[in-house]
């Protein structure tokens, strides 16, 4: 398969080498049908190795999903052949049932279908917090 023909849809680049796996699940890209290529350790200048993934068609992308496992990814839109546009991912200040607390007297924990809230309490930091009993996330980008 020729991974460089994306006629239409993504090249999720820059994402840390070993984490591609990590992203084709957060994205259940093992659901689509179409094209989808990743790439591990590909060389690159700024940091030394990364993993790329390419999906050859225009899906909903989880942008805050992304952007909460790794806001360094790059995010580039093609259509026609062409990358259209670059989108840089921030940290969301939100995320739903992307983690899960770990706390086990966490109400989540007990209430199966509650949805695993996290607010974005020290962007500085990157530390999140439990909606429900506000126990800090452990360090997700490790
Ligand atoms: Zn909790």
């Amino acid at each position: 398969m020729n991974i460089d023909s994306i006629k239409n849809g993504y090249v999720i680049d820059h994402i840390r080498a070993g984490r591609g796996m990590q992203i084709y699940e957060a994205l259940h890209l093992n659901d689509l049908d179409c094209q989808v290529a990743i790439i591990t350790n590909a060389k690159s200048q700024k940091m030394g190795k990364k993993d790329i993934i390419k999906i050859d068609r225009e899906i909903p992308i989880d942008i805050d999903a992304l952007g909460f496992i790794d806001h360094n990814i790059t995010v580039n839109i093609v259509k026609d052949d062409k990358i259209i546009e670059k989108r840089k991912l921030m940290l969301p200040e939100k995320v739903v049932n992307i983690a899960k607390c770990n706390n086990p007297r966490c109400i989540t924990s007990i209430e199966k279908d509650l949805d695993q809230i996290f607010i974005l309490t020290d962007r500085e930091n990157e530390v999140y917090r439990c909606k429900y009993c506000e126990m800090s996330l452990k360090q997700h980008n490790e």
